[in-house]
Parts: structure tokens; C-alpha cells; sequence
């Protein structure tokens, strides 16, 4: 019986729109491929900055609720020139994934064969790790406000507030160690910085110790974020499953792919862990306004993302060919210029299919 699950697709803005056409050709290659094991049915949502344009908000009002519908997520990037950054990530991006509680985000660091890697190691494709992020409140829970005036001189205060709540951390903390079980070195490290944030990043490490003793199993081990940043850099294989709040592992995110060689393979999901609604699935990078329309972007990280979503839907033997496939086009030096090399987003997306008929 062919098994069919209903995709929602959101391409977003700029090379969003390119990556978006790259991962959905895989995807359609799979499903032939699949002698009618599974199907997708996709629509797409043209939800992104245009729309914003058109009518003054980046989704319909009833545009969460409408994602509830489908089995996974498949969303390209967010972000325009002629939209303020802000509204455009808390209008779309943040939208869904607070509205949906997809409260944890996973990041994979990968080293891939034959790409140009930031990283002074002897063999960099012996690392791989991969980063939790909290994904529902900590310094992305929208709290503040502006205008104040407290200041003696009158000029303006703003307050941004962050909510760690003893809930949010465990769980996030939790999925983390559960995480960990499945791989080979079991080892979950913990980011805060709770030498100054005193109360919230206070309450996540004494959560975190406490989580742990039910797992004495996995190592543990707890840095402060800016001394992990150097350990990204410094001493990369003591790296597991590293789990930070929002803000710090979208930071520490970055600086991982920049090392594995660019932003343009870093793929992540958003996942509903509780399986109440459909996780969804994207790259870490947004949405390079600065290439897009130029067919140069690199696929990769969405490609990856696809894979990431196939596992989600418990496609594990394509989600780990789909995963080879594109280890073989990297190592076959069939890669975008972010990376070192000169092919573009359609030359490196027909390639991972060929490598996908091997
Ligand atoms: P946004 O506002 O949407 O976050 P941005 O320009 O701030 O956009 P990114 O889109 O993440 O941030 O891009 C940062 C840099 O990395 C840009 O110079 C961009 O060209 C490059 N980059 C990002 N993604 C890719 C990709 N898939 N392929 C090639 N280069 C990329
Ligand atoms: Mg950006």
C-alpha cells in the first residue's frame, strides 16, 4: 500500500525560492524511485516578504492553523531588504514555529568530504556533532517593549525580557539526553552563561544536573557560552550533542557550519517532538539576498534538511541514502562556490539524484 503524507511547502524569500525547487526535485525523484511505497502530496504557500507587500502581514491569519493539516514542513528561508529583519522572522519563521510548538531545533555540524573546511584539525571529517536549541521561549519569547522613558534625560529605554521556565528547559534538556543515547559517544554539553545571567540560566544549570543523574550513562559536561565558542574552534572533537537556549545556539550554529565550511550546508529541523502537529524542516541559512536569482546557491543544506524530514517520517533507508548522496557529490568536488568550488544549485542538485541511482 502506498503510504502518502501531505507536505506543506514554503519557499520564503530569495534563494529560498531556489533551494526550495533544488529539494523538491530530489524529493520527487525518491517518491518515483519508491515503486509506490510512499507518495508526497505537496502544496505550496506563498507566504514570505511578496505577500507581506501585498497584505501586511507575512502569512493569512489563519496560516498556522492551516499547517496542521500536513505531516511535515518544507520551508525555504525568510528575510528582505524591503522588510524590517525582525518582522519578517517573528511574521513567518517564529510564527510557525512557536504556534506549532516545535519547541526543539536540532543542527547537525557535519565535515563533508571534498569541501574547502574553516578548521585547523588533522581530519575534519572525523567530527560531527550536533546542536539542540530551544526552540519555544528563553530569549526569543517576544517579551519587552519600547519607548520607555526611565533615563533622566528622557530618551528612549527598551526592555527585552527572557522566560526560562523549568517546563521549557527540561524538556529541551531531556530530548537532549535522549538524543545522545543514539549515538555512538554518548555525551550531551550544556551552554549557558549563568555567571551573568543570574536566574534564568541559573535555574537551566541546576535542571541540567538534576536531568542528568537519571542518565549516568551519558558524560556530561557545562561551559559558558563564550568559552564554548572557542571550544567550537579550539578542541571541536570533545563536541557530542550540545544543548543551548534560542539564542546562544543559533549563534553557536553559525560559527559550526562557517567551520564544516558554509552557512549553504547547515541543515536543521524544528521538530514537534510530541508528534501533536508537523515538525518542519529548513536550512540554517536565510535568504542571501545578496545571490538570489543567480542560481548559484548552494542546495545543500536544504537537501540535507529533506533528509533530516524523511527520517521524520520514518524513511530512514532513503533519509540515509539521500545523506550518502550527497557525501558523494561533495567528494566528487561537484560543489558551489561558498564552498570552493564553481558548479551551481541545478549542476549539484542533478548530481546528488545521480548519485542517489547508485
Ligand atoms: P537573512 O536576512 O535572510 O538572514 P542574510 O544575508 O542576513 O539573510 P544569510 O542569507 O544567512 O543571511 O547569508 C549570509 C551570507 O552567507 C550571505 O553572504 C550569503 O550569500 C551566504 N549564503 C547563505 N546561504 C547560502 C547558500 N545556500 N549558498 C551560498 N551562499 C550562501
Ligand atoms: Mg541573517
Amino acid at each position: 500500500m502506498t503510504k502518502t503524507f501531505k507536505l506543506a511547502v514554503i519557499p520564503g524569500d530569495g534563494i529560498g525560492k531556489e533551494v526550495i525547487a533544488a529539494g523538491m526535485k530530489v524529493l520527487s525523484y525518491l517518491e518515483e524511485q519508491s515503486n509506490d511505497k510512499f507518495k508526497f502530496e505537496s502544496d505550496y504557500f506563498d507566504w514570505g516578504s511578496d505577500y507581506y507587500i501585498e497584505h501586511g502581514s507575512m502569512i493569512p491569519e489563519d496560516g498556522v492553523e492551516t499547517l496542521k493539516d500536513y505531516d511535515a514542513i518544507y520551508f525555504g528561508a525568510v528575510g528582505d531588504p524591503r522588510v524590517p529583519d525582525h518582522v519578517s522572522l517573528w511574521g513567518l519563521r517564529i510564527a510557525i514555529c512557536q504556534g506549532l510548538d516545535q519547541w526543539a531545533n536540532i543542527r547537525p555540524v557535519e565535515f563533508l568530504p571534498g569541501v574547502q573546511h574553516r578548521i585547523a584539525h588533522p581530519d575534519p571529517e572525523s567530527l560531527n556533532w550536533i546542536l539542540v536549541r530551544e526552540n519555544s521561549e528563553g530569549e526569543y519569547s517576544g517579551i519587552g517593549g519600547r519607548n520607555f522613558s526611565a533615563r533622566p534625560d528622557e530618551r528612549e529605554v527598551a526592555i527585552q525580557s527572557s522566560i526560562f521556565t523549568e517546563y521549557g528547559c527540561e524538556r529541551i534538556i531531556r530530548f537532549a539526553f535522549d538524543l545522545a543515547r543514539t549515538r555512538k559517544r554518548k555525551k550531551v554539553t550544556s551552554v549557558t552563561k549563568s555567571n551573568a545571567q543570574q536566574y534564568g540560566m541559573v535555574l537551566w544549570d541546576e535542571v541540567f544536573e538534576r536531568v542528568s543523574k537519571e542518565y549516568p550513562d551519558v558524560e556530561t559536561d557545562q561551559w559558558l557560552v563564550d568559552a564554548m565558542a572557542a571550544q567550537f574552534v579550539l578542541n571541536p572533537e570533545s563536541l557530542e550533542v550540545v544543548v543551548a537556549s534560542n539564542l546562544f545556539a543559533d549563534i553557536l550554529s553559525d560559527l559550526g557550519s562557517a567551520l564544516a565550511g558554509s552557512l549553504g550546508i547547515a541543515s536543521s529541523a524544528n521538530l514537534q517532538v510530541d508528534k501533536r502537529f508537523p515538525s518542519m524542516f529548513e536550512s540554517v541559512h536565510g535568504s542571501a539576498p545578496d545571490i538570489a536569482g543567480k542560481g548559484v546557491a548552494n542546495p545543500i543544506g536544504t537537501i540535507a534538511s529533506a533528509a533530516l524530514m524523511l527520517e521524520d517520517l520514518g524513511l530512514h533507508e532513503e533519509a540515509s541514502n539521500l545523506h550518502e548522496a550527497i557525501r558523494r557529490t561533495t567528494a566528487q568536488g561537484i560543489i558551489t562556490r561558498d564552498i570552493g568550488g564553481t558548479s551551481n544549485t541545478e549542476e549539484i542538485t542533478n548530481a546528488i539524484i545521480e548519485n542517489l541511482t547508485l
